[in-house]
């Protein structure tokens, strides 16, 4: 310390002034200790210190700084330590020593400035123990508990969120996109919604797929995290898996919906779905779907003379032979007694209605089996179609007074309701019988619309589109009677016909065309003639028979010929191609599942539907939809072809955004064979100066 005593009074009142304890000691005694001293050791005045030897503030056995300083010499400040002192009323208080070497009285003694700790040693502590018990909590709770960032990645997360996302490393669950567990990504845009506007997402219910694939219902609370500035940093959230409420609420609503005895829907569900149906109008403008009421004649006679438990069993019985008679859109449902109604999706008129209803009395023509007996039993069936504004109480009324009225012409018949649907009925069973003469004497002919390629104009082949003509109306399009051949199933002979001439024609066509490149020929097959069991060897025998390259020939299939077993459809295709067939996807676009179903099945082609060739350059959407399949369809080496092109803008558009080709009314019509062949015996068929 220097001389000087201006120099020592500031030290000494700084020394007062100071909270800090500072102590001077030297030859193991204290020499001075300031006020503040005085307090942290609890005495009440210097001098009941100074000359106590220093070790008496020091507890016993702990190495200490307190005392390591006793004895200099030392050159620098030492480093800030923590250590124990105790105090005169024996306390043992914590402190943070420094020492520095200095003087007192011309003699060099230690400086030591000590803080008093142990305020802060034990909040430290409480905070550890609290921290403790939260991680405890954290860890132990049955529940998942996790943090995510503001872009929906895991940040932190217990061992419940490890278990319930199906991987017990959490590390590697870091980072994962927790958005993308959702199975219905519509609740992901939900969540984010809720949590815009109220900052919290209490009691969330969502099915998330598990990192194992397997599916479990949960449900969350979350709120968002935010920084000094209020800015929404992450999330905070807890999630427990209620897969088993959900699954006895589901078999609750099962059985809400459900009757008992034959697990088929119950007059609520069917009412449900009619009303379902019966909204689609507002869609579709031409959407109808009809309601069948039937009554099985004979099920009194067989319950009051066999018993209860026959009945039941009739039944179960027929209601398994009426699934049967159905499409998977359809809904069978048992109203209560014998009384069975089924709805009918998506009909085109009364005559699909009738159909199901014949094939529903060729079904039970065949007598049922119960407990050893043979029993006959048939039903009376009422049919009514939607209409106009009709609700789903008037049509089950009216299919209801309908059988009725079957009834009471006798067993086993059916009814429609009102006249109108009388009248249709027998136009479509004209155009059945008609239609069955016209394959007997094969009054249909294939016309052909060239395809376009777009770089050059070129004629690049022909797409075969099949002509009735009718002895009396004339040449009739497809639209007026593919629905009763699809229905009747004549389409099979009438389409093969069709493929059979089609490719004979275009054999001989690029035999005289040759040298020169030939064209391909394009037929369409429905979905009834893709599922033909057969169509393997019928397309094999059909190039045999025709000498027609299997790599000249186009099938054109739509979605709906693809859309369910995926696996059987595939293999249907691999083999066709081996044939060298190509495999083009009709009316692209109108289509539920159309991108997914483009991804996984092994096309050649894309044919765009006319719909969004005719909205190009006027709404977006087709122009992006177009857009995008062209992207898709380079990367798979996918040719294509837009169909209905009826104006040079269409065209030149088409041909901006990297189309191929095209076709439609502005290159040609569908023309007749004879015309076809004229227009390929030009030198080079171009369609460049439209
Ligand atoms: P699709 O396969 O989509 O055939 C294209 C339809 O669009 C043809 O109608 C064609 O005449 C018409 N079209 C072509 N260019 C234009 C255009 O620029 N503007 C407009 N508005 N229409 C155009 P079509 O010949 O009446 O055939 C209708 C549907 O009948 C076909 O639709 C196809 O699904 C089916 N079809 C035709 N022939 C056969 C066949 O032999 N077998 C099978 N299974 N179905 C066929
Ligand atoms: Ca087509
Ligand atoms: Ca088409």
């Amino acid at each position: 310390m220097s001389h000087g005593s201006s120099n020592e009074e500031r030290f000494r009142s700084l020394v007062e002034a100071t909270p800090d304890t500072v102590i001077l000691h030297a030859g193991g005694k204290l020499l001075f200790i300031n006020p503040a001293g005085v307090r942290l050791l609890a005495a009440s005045s210097p001098e009941e210190l100074i000359g106590r030897p220093m070790k008496d503030f020091v507890q016993a056995g702990n190495r200490s700084i307190v005392l390591d300083r006793v004895n200099p010499p030392f050159t620098g400040p030492s480093k800030l330590t923590e250590d124990l002192m105790v105090r005169l009323d024996s306390e043992v208080i914590e402190v943070e020593v420094v020492g520095l070497p200095s003087s007192y009285e011309n003699r060099p003694a230690t400086q030591l400035v000590i803080r008093d700790i142990t305020q802060r040693k034990r909040a430290e502590a409480a905070l550890r123990a609290s921290e403790q018990r939260y991680r405890s909590l954290f860890e132990g709770v049955p529940v998942g508990v996790y943090r995510i960032s503001r872009r929906g990645e895991l940040e932190l997360l217990n061992g419940a969120m490890a278990e319930l996302l199906g991987n017990r490393h959490r590390d590697a669950l870091i980072g994962l996109d927790t958005g993308e567990l959702y199975t219905n990504p519509d609740d992901r845009t939900v969540w984010k919604a809720i949590m815009q506007y109220e900052g919290r997402v209490t009691n969330f219910e969502t099915q998330i797929q598990r990192l194992d694939g397997s599916k479990i219902w949960v449900r969350s609370h979350a709120q968002a995290l935010h920084d000094e500035h209020g800015e929404v940093t992450g999330y905070e959230a807890t999630v427990e898996d209620i897969s088993d409420r959900k699954r006895v609420e589901e078999q609750l609503l099962h059985d809400a919906l459900h009757d008992s005895l034959t697990k088929l829907p119950n007059r609520t569900l069917l009412m449900d779905r009619l009303s379902h149906c019966l909204a689609r109008r507002v869609r579709f403008a031409d959407y109808r779907c009809a309601v069948l009421f039937l009554d099985l004649d004979r099920f009194k006679m067989v319950n009051d003379s066999f018993g209860h438990a026959v009945g039941d069993h009739l039944l179960i019985q027929a209601s398994h032979r009426l699934a049967d008679c159905l499409r998977p859109n359809d809904t069978l449902a048992r109203l209560g007694g014998d009384e069975f109604a089924i709805l009918l999706d998506d009909v085109k008129d009364a005559s699909n209605a009738v159909r199901v209803a014949q094939r529903i009395q060729q079904e039970l023509e065949v007598p049922f089996q119960l407990e050893g007996r043979e029993v006959y039993s048939s039903a009376s069936i009422g049919i009514a179609l939607s209409d106009g504004e009709s609700r789903p109480e008037d049509v089950v009324r009216d299919a209801d007074t309908a059988m009725y009225r079957s009834k009471s012409q006798g067993r086993a018949g059916y009814a429609i309701f009102d006249s109108r649907m009388h009248a249709e009925v027998s136009t479509q069973l004209q155009l059945e019988t008609d239609l069955r003469r016209a394959l007997a004497s094969w009054q249909f002919e294939v016309f052909y619309q060239p395809i376009v390629a777009l770089s050059s104009g070129n004629l690049a082949g022909f797409e075969a589109l099949v002509r009735w003509r009718h002895p009396e109306h004339g040449l009739v399009l497809p639209g007026e009677f593919m629905p009763m051949a699809e229905e009747t199933g004549l389409i099979n002979p009438i389409g093969h016909g069709v493929m059979l001439e089609a490719c004979r024609q275009m054999k001989v066509w690029n035999d005289r065309r040759a040298p020169r490149e030939p064209v391909f020929i394009s037929v369409n097959l429905s979905t009834r003639q893709f599922r033909q069991p057969d169509l393997f060897d019928q397309l094999s025998q059909l190039l045999d028979s025709s000498g027609l390259s299997g790599d000249r020939l186009t099938i054109e299939i739509t979605e709906g010929a693809v859309m369910n077993e995926p696996d059987a459809v595939l293999q249907t295709l691999a083999r066709i191609k081996r044939l060298g067939i190509r495999i083009s996807l009709d009316d692209f676009g109108t289509g539920y599942s159309s991108l997914s179903v483009l991804h996984r099945l092994p096309f050649d082609r894309i044919k765009i539907d006319r719909w969004f060739v005719q909205h190009i350059g006027v709404d977006n959407g087709s122009d992006e939809l177009v857009e995008g399949i062209v992207a898709l369809c380079r990367g798979r080496r996918l040719d294509i072809i837009a169909e209905g092109v009826e104006t040079n803008e269409q065209r030149q558009k088409l041909a901006d955004l990297g189309c191929g080709f095209a076709q439609g009314f502005l290159f040609s019509e569908p023309i007749s064979q004879e015309h076809a062949g004229r227009l390929l015996a030009t030198p080079s068929p171009n369609f460049e100066s439209m």
